[in-house]
């Protein structure tokens, strides 16, 4: 597989704001903040994007779910927003699938 940029921050090759890990997942501070809170959560494992999971991975969007439950509560958070961008038109630069935790402001909607 060629280099893919959350691949490498999950494996510590590149540095980032790291947030909390378990064995299969991953969440760190985005580069670009979009709110006074705004956390990426990847799988460890490289999956390019939200629709190219399969029924093997039913288990690992649960986790996911409720990982980002999990850093919302230690960070004392009631309202958030969990955002998946699929495929470039939907605005997703980076292709390894992540879910956006925003929170910390009042959330338009629908989004632009
Ligand atoms: P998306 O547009 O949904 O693909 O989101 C990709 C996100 O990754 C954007 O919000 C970027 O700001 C963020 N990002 C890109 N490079 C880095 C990095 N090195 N560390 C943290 N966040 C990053
Ligand atoms: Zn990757």
């Amino acid at each position: 597989m060629t280099q893919c940029l959350f691949c490498e921050i999950a494996a510590g090759k590149i540095p980032s704001k790291k947030v909390d890990e378990t064995n299969s997942l991953f969440s760190f501070r985005d580069i670009h903040p979009q709110a006074p809170v705004h956390i990426l959560i990847i799988p460890k494992k490289h999956i390019s994007k939200l629709s190219e999971l399969t029924a093997g991975d039913v288990q690992l969007m649960g986790e996911i779910t409720a990982f980002a439950n999990q850093i919302a509560s230690i960070q004392k958070l009631t309202d958030y927003r969990l955002v998946v961008n699929n495929g470039a038109e939907a605005g997703q630069t980076v292709f390894h699938l992540h879910v956006h935790l925003l929170a910390g402001r009042k959330m338009n909607w629908p989004p632009g």
